[in-house]
């Protein structure tokens, strides 16, 4: 836990930014991290090998192309949108940023629905959005959409996680559109994850017909690229016409537009190890509820919840007995007991079961 802002600094700073923390991964070392949703079978190594070359070509006496104009050429025909539609950025988190920057603002009201990824309230505070909190069901953590669409109508921003991190459900079509007809403003639905639910899960189709939708994706997670920081928004071409004023030209480095344009080119190479982290996925998650004293939600993720009792402590003996280290979300709002766990490779999630067996069963 950090201290905060000393007195003479928090004089100083923006107000908004007073109370603020700055987001903390969580993370200490350990021989198995399972603890921030990476892609843990990592790239194929045909594909790091062409992401090498693909690195070294690049002039580092140039500036790099603003708006990453080949690779967003080729996310919009592997999305099948126009290049208008697409907006690369650094990492996903930029385009969050980005957003509440452009959308956001004091009497513009942001709904975000909780537990979810704790950074969209800090970006929406650090600009001044007020933020309407919408608690999810706290057993299932389904959306409670009749509040959803009744807070949409004076919102200028939604953001809905599909499939949730921490939580790992996901939001039905149906859903979000109802959402996006309430709204008067933009809707976001961050499908970081999204390679990892089942087919028709995506939000995405709706895009033709909700010209307020916005989708983010990104190739941190199934496309193991979390390391360059690459991410993209779909939305109708107005929408991001604001967020290409508000953001850095040079966000995204000609290191990363090289190494996730080839990525992207290479894609198929990563289907298996995506298919298999969504076998362990399964099978962990069942393994895991069969013990006493756990249990878990189920998830279209690359991740899961769990909730054991004493997690905190739990948390602690897999790090410093078992040197694995997993998500503590144990005394966030609506998380109680709660940690989150990524899917690791075969080997990582037996440690990892027979620790859990060790430490609560
Ligand atoms: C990881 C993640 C992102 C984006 O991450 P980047 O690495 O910045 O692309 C966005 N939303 C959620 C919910 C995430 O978990």
């Amino acid at each position: 836990m950090r201290a905060g802002l000393s007195p003479e600094i928090r004089k100083q700073v923006r107000p908004s930014v007073e109370h603020l923390d700055a987001y903390d991964p969580g993370f200490v070392p350990a021989k198995i991290v399972l603890s921030a949703n990476e892609n843990t079978h990592g790239m194929p190594k045909a594909v790091h090998q062409k992401v090498m070359d693909a690195i070294t070509q690049v002039p580092t006496n140039r500036y790099p192309d603003p708006l990453a104009n080949k690779l967003r050429a080729a996310i919009a025909e592997w999305q099948g949108v126009k290049p208008e539609e697409v907006l690369v950025s650094n990492g996903g988190d930029e385009s969050l940023f980005n957003l509440v920057l452009a959308y956001g603002g004091a009497d513009h009201l942001t709904v975000n629905v909780s537990p979810t990824f704790s950074v969209y309230e800090l970006y929406a505070r650090m600009v001044e959005c007020p933020v309407v909190t919408i608690e999810r069901d706290p057993e299932t953590f389904d959306v409670e959409i009749d509040q959803v669409a009744q807070a949409a109508k004076d919102a200028s921003l939604v953001i809905l996680c599909s499939p949730n991190n921490p939580t790992g459900n996901t939001i039905r079509q149906a859903d979000v559109a109802r959402v996006c007809e309430a709204c008067t403003g933009l809707v976001l639905v961050d499908e970081a994850y999204i390679e990892f639910a089942d087919a028709g899960v995506s939000a995405q189709p709706l895009l033709e017909d909700y010209d307020n939708l916005i989708i983010l994706h990104t190739l941190s997670k199934a496309y193991c690229l979390a390391g360059g920081r690459v991410g993209y928004l779909l939305a109708n071409e107005q929408i991001l016409e604001a967020l290409e004023a508000v953001r850095q030209p040079y966000s995204v480095n000609a290191f990363s537009q090289a190494a996730a344009l080839t990525v992207v080119e290479n894609r198929e190479a990563f289907q298996p190890a995506i298919e298999d982290i969504k076998g362990e996925r399964d099978q962990l998650i069942e393994t895991l509820n069969d013990i006493e004293g756990i249990r878990t939600w189920p998830s279209q993720a690359n991740f899961f919840c769990l909730r054991t009792d004493q997690a905190h402590q739990v948390w602690e003996t897999l790090h410093d007995t078992y040197s694995i280290l997993v998500r503590d979300f144990s005394v966030a709002p609506g998380l109680q007991d709660c940690l989150r766990i990524s899917v690791g490779t075969h080997e990582e999630d037996e440690a990892l079961v027979a620790a859990l067996r060790e430490i609560v069963g």
